[in-house]
Formats: structure tokens, sequence, C-alpha cells
């Protein structure tokens, strides 16, 4: 897609960027930050520069998620800028590589941190930066959106959430922005027991609400064991198993992006 126009003057840390990817959700726990981490590691096995930024400061799912050998950001004493750490060639930064606790912090204080961190890094030249929001379509969300030149969002939901009004809320931020929202991902769509599927939250909703609101691509991810368990182990799914059903549904998404 087209890159939207960007009213702002463009942060030095993310100035060498092609693509800055946005996933996004209305709520916690429907697997954003699976998606996001293992979106990147797809991108990242396609042959492309790729760096993660885990904008979640009250909960940063990074340091579980991915496992590099430094887990503490460094400083750039000098130049007063963040060195991402890295982990299979993927740069990283999140605030639980900050150094500090969970936050406890006011909107104006989270956006501050927000923004320090996604624009003082040397991110250095990349392909793509997948920025992992934090859920919401509230303030932080929208600053982060105005402060990165977004180049596409990803929404997450789960079925039985996929209601028109999360996804509305989702689509009206990203178009507020002029950006264009490329996919729905359902996530924990089905799963298989006894040679059957099953489909714990219904199904079929999401081809309706990707139509009303004109997303061009839809993805549905299933309830997978293999998958929340890498994403405990510091490894994403993608990576320790890359021809798996759900690898390719991530090279989709990749192509999509
Ligand atoms: P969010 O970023 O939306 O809060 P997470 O990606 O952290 O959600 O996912 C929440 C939990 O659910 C994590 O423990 C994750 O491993 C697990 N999870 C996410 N998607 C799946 C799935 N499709 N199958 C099994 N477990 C999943």
């Amino acid at each position: 897609p087209a890159k939207p126009i960007f009213a702002g003057q463009l942060p030095f840390g993310l100035s060498r960027i092609s693509n800055i990817i946005a996933v996004s959700s209305c709520k916690g726990g429907v697997g954003k930050s699976t998606v996001a981490v293992n979106l990147a590691y797809t991108l990242a096995g396609m042959g492309a520069r790729v760096g993660i930024f885990d904008a979640d400061v009250y909960g940063p799912s990074l340091p579980t998620m991915v496992n590099p050998e430094s887990r503490i950001l460094e400083m750039n004493p000098e130049k007063k800028t963040i060195i991402p750490t890295e982990y299979m060639g993927v740069k990283l930064v999140s605030f639980g590589f900050a150094g500090q606790g969970r936050a406890i912090m006011r909107g104006p204080m989270v956006s501050g941190v927000i923004n320090q961190l996604l624009t003082t890094t040397e991110w250095g030249e990349l392909d793509y930066l997948v920025i992992d929001m934090p859920p919401g379509t509230g303030d932080i969300q929208l600053t982060l959106c105005q402060v990165a030149p977004l180049t596409a969002a990803v929404i997450v939901t789960t079925p039985q959430k996929l209601a028109f009004i999360d996804v509305a809320k989702g689509v009206r931020m990203f178009s507020k922005l002029k950006v264009p929202c490329v996919a729905v991902v359902e996530n924990m769509c089905h799963f298989d027991a006894d040679g059957k599927r099953y489909y714990p939250f219904g199904k079929g909703s999401g081809s309706e609400v990707v139509k009303q609101f004109g997303i061009p691509h839809l993805f549905d991810l299933p309830i997978r064991p293999t998958l929340s368990a890498s994403g405990d182990s510091g490894t994403p799914e993608v990576v320790s198993d890359p021809l798996s059903d759900v690898a390719r549904t991530f090279q989709d998404l990749g192509v999509c992006v």
C-alpha cells in the first residue's frame, strides 16, 4: 500500500524505515502480540530487515515471547540514543528491556515513554518495523500513530468478539489517520480433536465484517497449544516450525502487508 501523507517532521530514528506496520486490537488477550511477533519473524524469514517495537508499557509481552541474549537495551551515551537488542537478526525494543519493573504511569507519561523509546532508537535501515500496539483505541494509541508514519494496520480479534463495533473502532482510528487496514486476523477460531474440527466461538461472522468495512484480507488462526507454548518459550512458532499451517498463514499475511 501507498505510504500515508505524514504531516509532522519524521523523527530521526524512523527515517530509514520503509514500512511501519501496526498490529492492533480493541481488547487485551486476543493474541495481538502473538500475531505481531510471528508476523515479524515471518517477514525476517522472507529476507526482510525487521524490527519489533513493543508499545505495551503496562504489560510488555516481547521479553517473554522472544529471548535475546542481551535483555537490556544499551544506550549510546554520546548520541543519547537507544540501541535495540536483537534475536535472530530481528531488532527488538520493549519497555520490558528497559530495566524497569511494570509501570504505574498516567496516560500522558505513557505516551512520552513510548514516543521516546520509539523515536530515539537507532533502528537503522529496516524494511519493516512491526509495532505491537497497546490494546484499545484511545489517546495513547492515537499519539503513537501520529508519531510513527504508519504504512498499514492489521487488526487482531477473536471470533466471539468479532462484533462490528470492535473492528469498527480500529478501522475508524486508522482511517482518521489515513492508514489502510490491510487485514483482520481472527484468532482462536477453531481447534481439531479426535479427527474433528470444533468452532468453540462460532464461525462465519468474519467474512461479513471485512466485507462491510472494505478490508481486503481475513486470516484465521486456530487455537493451538504450540502457539502459546512457543510464545512462552522465547522462540516464535514460525521459527521453530516454519512448515506448519500456521506458518503458512503468517506468510500470506506477510505478503499482504
Ligand atoms: P494480546 O497481545 O492480545 O494481549 P497475546 O498474544 O499475549 O495477546 O496472547 C494471550 C495469550 O494467549 C498468550 O499466552 C498466548 O500465547 C496465547 N495465545 C494467543 N493466540 C493463541 C492461539 N491461537 N492458540 C493458543 N494460544 C494462543
